[in-house]
């Protein structure tokens, strides 16, 4: 349930909104907002009466909230999430690139990179530390090595930085080096790891399960939002399916449909979901065209020696290239 509290509500007043559900053994959600303050109510394990709170001053609805996940839908927050970064933010009117090699290899790599993914308009790079590779023998990442390569690629380039966290230990350093983790498609439900997520300081990407509903990922974000961190941005990545064409099937309808059901940006990685380089600038177009707040692409200067993902990995001319097309198809909001 959300208690919409008067725009002219006093502090005390919503202070006593929060004591009454408090005493009543739930959570309580203070939402500042634009215009009000609403309240929500969490961990009731059944209905609650509305008319406990209707006649309480200040209050002037009580909406009962139908899903299951509570802090990152749309009942409970009517205006998009804007996440702010140093010096830019995403979401809503503001569209995002972030760009790099799936792995940081070593720093002339990733520097190589950084640079001609900003001079074709990225604003956030990426490049793996931690690899979950689905094979032990593949290359697994530099580690913390890799992220002081991540550090200085900031500090060379005025990119922000986006690196994955693969379990609490390597999400308190990334949380320490970047300015936003990633959690990947393989550890969507790994709920240990969100709830440190969301205890951290910085912004999330969740990245979408490869074979998780749109509940299930909306779920994993709640685990994030009710450890107190409402900085979280989804990732359509693409999910499987049957065919060899492409590496998994990109979910386009997740992009209205999260704009819908939830007040989360949602950005699209085109690179994972096709597999293969030339499926990448399509899949990128198509995304824009559905209305996705961002996008995440791997670029490598030379994709045939790199150690992850080169297939998928547009060489930094098509990159160029695609980011000129989509400045046409969607020509306001760029940061
Ligand atoms: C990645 O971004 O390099 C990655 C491993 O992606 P995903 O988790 O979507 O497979
Ligand atoms: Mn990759």
């Amino acid at each position: 349930m959300l208690i919409v509290m008067d725009k002219d509500a006093t502090p005390a007043q919503i202070d006593a909104v929060v004591a009454k559900i408090e005493a009543l053994g739930y959570v309580a959600q203070p939402m500042p907002g634009g215009e009000r303050t609403a309240v929500g109510i969490l961990r009731n394990p059944g209905p609650v009466d509305p008319a406990l709170f209707l006649d309480m001053p200040g209050v002037i609805q009580a909406i009962p909230v139908s899903r299951p996940y509570k802090l990152v839908s749309r009942e409970m927050k009517r205006e998009d999430t804007i996440i702010t970064l140093p010096g830019l933010e995403l979401g809503r009117e503001r569209f995002v690139v972030m760009a790099g090699p799936c792995a940081v290899e070593s720093e002339t790599q990733a520097l190589t990179i950084a640079r001609a993914v900003k001079a074709a308009g990225a604003r956030i790079f990426r490049g793996g530390a931690f690899k979950p590779r689905t094979s032990p023998y593949s290359y697994q990442g530099l580690g913390e090595e890799g992220l002081k390569i991540l550090r200085k690629v900031r500090e060379e380039t005025g990119l922000l930085i986006i690196t994955e966290a693969v379990d609490p230990d390597s999400l308190e350093l990334v949380a320490k080096y970047t300015d936003i983790i990633q959690i990947g498609a393989r550890n969507m439900q790994n709920f240990t790891l969100l709830r440190h997520a969301g205890q951290a300081n910085k912004p999330v990407l969740l990245k979408r399960g490869m074979s998780a509903t749109l509940e299930e990922w909306l779920m994993a974000a709640e685990y994030i939002l009710s450890e107190g961190n409402p900085r979280v941005i989804l990732c359509e990545r693409g999910i499987r399916a049957i065919g060899e064409h492409a590496r998994n099937l990109l979910d386009l309808a997740t992009i209205p449909v999260v704009h819908k059901e939830s007040h989360l940006p949602i950005i699209v990685d085109p690179s994972h979901a096709a597999g293969r380089r030339d499926l990448v600038p399509p899949l990128a177009r198509a995304a824009v065209a559905a209305g996705c707040d961002g996008l995440i692409i791997e670029v490598h200067h030379e994709p045939d020696k790199a150690l992850s993902d080169g297939a998928q990995s547009l060489y930094p001319d098509q990159f160029a290239a695609l980011m000129e097309e989509l400045q046409k198809l969607r020509p306001g909001g760029w940061h």
